[in-house]
């Protein structure tokens, strides 16, 4: 997409090679009487630098440099890799990810240097142990409801908390290398939680460009495909969506474009009527927000062919890459 633009940068040619191209052109040009002496007194002058003959195959050198930069496979040092968690990346899940909780990466260099993201890995792989502090009602701004839920998971016990924080991470990585500011809400760090609207102040406090809350659904068997969640217009309490509407559908509908060429899932065959996008007023995480947030479900995990999808590490990385991609096409406008 257009944001590979600067990373793809051509190797310009050297200036050599547009003075021989010139002296082709003005050669087509002259009477054949002059094109000796003008061939003679063009390639003279390339000479000067050590001919042309020798010039091309230099600029090999420092294309091999940029090209490392550019190369899209990230080899991160500190979170779980892709290449690793692609085979196992439920025991990834446990091992600390080099961060705290609503840690920043000292922004690199990159189209999104001075931007920051929030990615909000749904549920927690320990609430199942912690129901009593999950199942506290918290204040979602227009009524109340439980303060997290254990989330959902496949037929084969993997569960939604490991499938959010393996796509969490790998999608901090990417966006890591665009140069953006990236804070997970919880990276497995913490025992339960955080609850929705904690999750919500994350995002504000953060003063957040983008915010993701990543899912997987626990739908019925045929139920297939993806769906982005955009916050309704929500006014009571302490909500008030108006301001985060139409930014929130920009980046959901960039960021569901982005998943369908990435991954080639189709939008949901059962919520959205085909567009992959929904739109809802129950959620404390798009209610409480203040700054431009989307969920999305990135498939179904009690249908079996979407379950083989999300239990492959190599899918997973591909929807990685297409939030990634649509979170960056919102940024850069
Ligand atoms: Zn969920």
């Amino acid at each position: 997409m257009s944001y590979a633009g600067p990373e793809f940068e051509p190797t310009p040619p050297p200036s050599r090679s547009r003075g021989r191209t010139a002296m082709v052109a003005v050669a087509t040009l002259v009477p054949t009487a002059l094109v000796a002496w003008l061939i003679w007194t063009v390639v003279g002058s390339a000479s000067d630098g050590g001919g042309p003959a020798r010039s091309l195959p230099e600029t090999h050198g420092s294309a091999t440099v940029s090209g490392t930069e550019a190369d899209p496979t990230p080899t991160p040092s500190r979170s779980p890799g892709p290449s690793k968690s692609a085979k196992d990346g439920d025991k990834d899940d446990t091992k600390p990810g080099g961060s705290q909780p609503s840690s920043s990466a000292p922004a690199a260099k990159g189209p999104l240097k001075g931007k920051v993201v929030v990615i909000d890995p749904g549920h927690n792989p320990g609430n199942f142990q912690h129901t009593t502090e999950i199942n506290r009602q918290v204040d979602i701004g227009t009524n109340r409801k439980e303060c997290d839920t254990t989330g959902t998971s496949t037929n084969a016990g993997y569960t939604e908390a490991q499938f959010t924080l393996d796509v969490s991470r790998r999608l901090r990585t990417l966006l890591q290398q665009q140069g953006a500011t990236v804070t997970l809400t919880q990276n497995a760090d913490r025992p339960w939680g955080p609850c929705v609207d904690e999750r919500a102040r994350i995002g504000n406090t953060a003063k957040a460009d983008a915010v993701v809350s990543v899912h997987a659904d626990g739908s019925a068997a045929g139920n297939r495909g993806f769906h982005v969640i955009l916050p309704a217009l929500v006014k009571g309490g302490g909500a008030d969506t108006a301001p985060i509407m139409a930014p929130s559908r920009d980046l959901g509908e960039r960021i569901a474009g982005n998943f369908v060429r990435a991954t080639g899932s189709a939008p949901s065959n059962y919520v959205g009527d085909g567009t992959g996008l929904d739109v809802r007023s129950d959620l404390g995480g798009l209610n409480l927000s203040k700054v431009p947030k989307v969920f999305i479900e990135c498939g179904n995990m009690r249908d079996s062919k979407d379950a083989a999808l999300l239990t492959d590490g190599a899918w997973r990385q591909r929807a990685a890459q297409g939030i990634s991609e649509g979170i960056v096409s919102f940024l850069r406008g």
